[in-house]
């Protein structure tokens, strides 16, 4: 293992590498919060591996153990990662871009991105000894934070809201967690950080107001994913690459995925980071130059919010991690309205075949506006990862979808519903 321990993303103060659930103590004031990220001996990994060894070894997460915070002897594992990078050029067309790459994450173990962040949490979490896991999360966060807390043979407690989809609260408890509801997010940060602080418990999500993001340890597995990218892309840097953004811990872990690999002489170019979301939280901090933590207008500002579909991104305050990916890649936040996910979700699924839900089919709705915007161009190559299935929230969809007929079972009958039902003609 190469961890050296955790460094404060805004001050740079180090610490040891503990559960440090509140980010940086220094830099904490009622107003801003900063993770804490992990450090590594660079020059040991340098010599300790090469682009070659990490390519012959088998395509999942742990592929890349040199770059993870947990001696893998600890891990926790359901074959996570390993992801495919579908080029879409039939969607790519319909959005206005030449090169449309997806990440694909619904194959992973729970069916979304969180398992490369739950897989290195837990892990670490048992390498420390922790006596239980707690998360607070409406969705895919808390599915795989029970999926991997029982393959760890931890006892889990997932703190939630009550309208949090039934699919999500039915595979928490499937997995064994024991789940409860609050009303808002700031009470299930605040019940999770007491518990945590009572009970030495290991939480996998954020606990802090303001909000610093996920674990610093669970972070380093979205750096797997930029690692994929490249291998997936012969080591051609992509353009841009187009994140859905909540806690800002995916986009702060792939941003830091491909800087490691830059620091490593591995690759020159880095891409383009760029987030969307359903409320303007990311979007009116960097367009004011705010959230800094120092200075007049420092302070993390909370937007408001309003019920959306891209529940598992309906995120109201931004943390400084994800602006720091923002501002550091040069990169811009995107606002997407709910028709316009649904809509993307729909002409994904019935042009390319990938079902996936709206908290991912947001990052094509951006596309969108990134490319009529003239912020991509259209020959650029862009990479949106697709964090999550379709089938965690259906009902979603279905409101949009016709009633299925029930017909005469005859050609003529099926015609006339066929032209009836979808408009449809042979
Ligand atoms: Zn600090």
């Amino acid at each position: 293992m190469f961890l050296t321990g955790l460094r404060c993303l805004h001050c740079g103060a180090e610490y040891p590498a503990a559960d440090l659930p509140m980010g940086c103590e220094r830099c904490r004031t009622p107003h801003f919060a900063s993770a804490l990220t992990c450090t590594y001996d660079y020059e040991a990994i340098r010599k300790a591996t090469r682009v070659e060894t990490l390519q012959a070894r088998l395509g999942w997460l742990w592929r890349y153990a040199e770059f993870l915070p947990v001696d893998p002897v600890h891990r926790v594992t359901m074959r996570e990662g390993g992801t495919p990078l579908m080029p879409c050029p039939r969607l790519g067309a319909t959005l206005g871009v030449r090169d449309l790459y997806l990440k694909d994450e619904t194959r992973n173990p729970t069916w979304s991105f969180k398992d490369r962040l739950c897989s290195v949490a837990i892990s670490k979490a048992r390498e420390m000894g922790a006596p239980g896991i707690i998360a607070s999360t409406t969705g895919n966060h808390g599915a795989s934070t029970a999926a991997y807390a029982a393959r760890a043979g931890l006892p889990c407690i997932i703190v939630t809201r009550a309208d949090a989809p039934l699919t999500v609260r039915v595979l928490m408890q499937s997995y064994g967690a024991r789940v409860v509801a609050v009303p808002t997010d700031e009470d299930r940060w605040k019940v999770v950080g007491e518990w945590v602080a009572r009970h030495g418990w290991f939480s996998t999500t954020n606990v802090s107001v303001p909000p610093v993001g996920s674990t610093p340890f669970g972070v380093e597995g979205y750096k797997t994913i930029a690692y994929e990218i490249m291998h997936q892309l012969d080591w051609e840097t992509p353009d841009v690459v187009v994140v859905p953004v909540s806690a800002g811990d995916a986009l702060f872990g792939i941003w830091k995925g491909f800087t490691d690999l830059r620091r490593l002489g591995w690759i020159d170019d880095l891409p383009t980071m760029m987030a969307v979301e359903p409320f303007p939280a990311y979007a009116v901090v960097l367009e004011r130059g705010a959230g800094t933590g120092t200075g007049e207008g420092g302070a993390l500002v909370t937007v408001p919010g309003r019920r959306t579909v891209a529940f598992n991104v309906g995120t109201r305050t931004p943390t400084y991690q994800g602006l720091l990916a923002l501002r550091e890649s040069r990169g811009r936040a995107v606002v997407v309205e709910d028709t316009e996910t649904m809509e993307a979700q729909l002409s994904l699924a019935s042009t390319e075949g990938l079902y996936v839900e709206a908290s991912s089919a947001v990052a094509l709705a951006g596309v969108r506006q990134l490319v009529a915007s003239g912020a991509v161009a259209p020959e650029a190559t862009v990479v949106a990862v697709m964090t999550s299935s379709g089938l965690k929230d259906p009902e979603a969809t279905a409101a949009r979808l016709p009633q299925v007929p029930l017909i005469e079972p005859t050609a003529a009958a099926m015609e006339a519903a066929l032209a009836k039902a979808y408009g449809f003609r042979v």
